[in-house]
């Protein structure tokens, strides 16, 4: 039951993943897909600028529609908005093809650390700061996020970009330097720590964690028929008690914990 159900979500993670990068093509000619579908954004983390992506990622877009002249991104907020309030994390668990990218480098052999439940809140000062504010009030025409951190952009768009165009290589200077130090520190952080990036630094995530209390689908443990045996508790990557905390920000819905309660109390 406990490996069906994670293969079930694995499948659900690369139909995701290839759905909404189906160009892996142009990968080898770092080409980008400039179609009609790039008006829309997909529910997860996934780099407009990624060689392989149809739609563009909404950290991205609200932060370009600031730039683009100091105006809030109302569409992208509305989308991220209305997308949270039917799944809230779930995107994080079963959509994102970073959620997945890190979920596979935590299974690289290695010691395992605990997660200070404190670090979790830089999140949200990412967010305000880098994604809300920032790109607004300089007024540079900069997503900030994007250009400063995001290293899903480092790894699904930077590098091969880079790969593929060598009039690029004139301009890698100290901002690239940066951008590859955060993505090396995050792909550390994930190999020692479950899903370290969406806990400590997704502004998507912050968001869609927000909502998880209020969102459409939810998870509910029935206090009635639980046993108190702690199997869900001890199972769950992400340090949470999900007989207790099943709307916390932090649960990414992957329902591990469902899988391993022998007496079916969470639902
Ligand atoms: S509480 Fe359950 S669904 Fe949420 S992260 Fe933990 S195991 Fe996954
Ligand atoms: S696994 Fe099920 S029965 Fe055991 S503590 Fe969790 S909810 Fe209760």
């Amino acid at each position: 039951m406990y490996w069906a159900g994670l293969m079930k979500r694995r499948l659900i993670q690369l139909a995701a993943t290839i759905l909404t990068n189906p160009h892996a093509a142009n990968f080898l000619s770092g080409k980008l897909y400039r179609g009609d579908l790039k008006n829309f954004c997909a529910p997860g983390l996934n780099c407009w600028s990624c060689p392989a992506a149809t739609l563009s990622c909404p950290i991205g877009a609200l932060q370009a529609v600031g730039g683009a002249g100091g105006k809030f991104g109302f569409y992208a907020a509305g989308f991220i908005i209305l997308i949270g309030l039917l799944l809230g994390r779930a995107v994080c668990g079963f959509l994102c093809p970073f959620g997945l990218i890190q979920e596979l480098l935590n299974k690289i052999p290695s010691p395992k650390f605990f997660l200070p439940r404190r670090l979790t809140y830089v999140k949200y000062f990412l967010l305000i700061m880098f994604v809300l504010i920032l790109p607004v009030a300089t007024k540079f025409g900069e997503p900030t996020f994007c250009e400063y951190i995001c290293p899903a952009g480092t790894l699904e768009a930077g590098l091969p970009l880079i790969a593929t165009h060598e009039e690029f290589h004139r301009v890698l200077g100290k901002l690239f330097a940066l951008k590859i130090f955060i993505l090396f520190a995050v792909i550390i952080g994930c190999v020692l720590i479950h899903r370290f990036f969406c806990r400590v630094m997704c502004p998507l995530g912050a968001i869609y964690g927000l909502l998880n209390k209020y969102s459409f689908y939810q998870l509910t443990c029935a206090a009635d028929k639980c046993i108190n045996c702690g199997r869900c508790k001890k199972i769950c990557p992400l340090d949470l008690d999900p007989t207790k905390e099943l709307k916390s920000a932090e649960c990414v819905r992957c329902k591990r914990c469902v899988e391993a309660c022998p007496v079916k109390a969470i639902d």
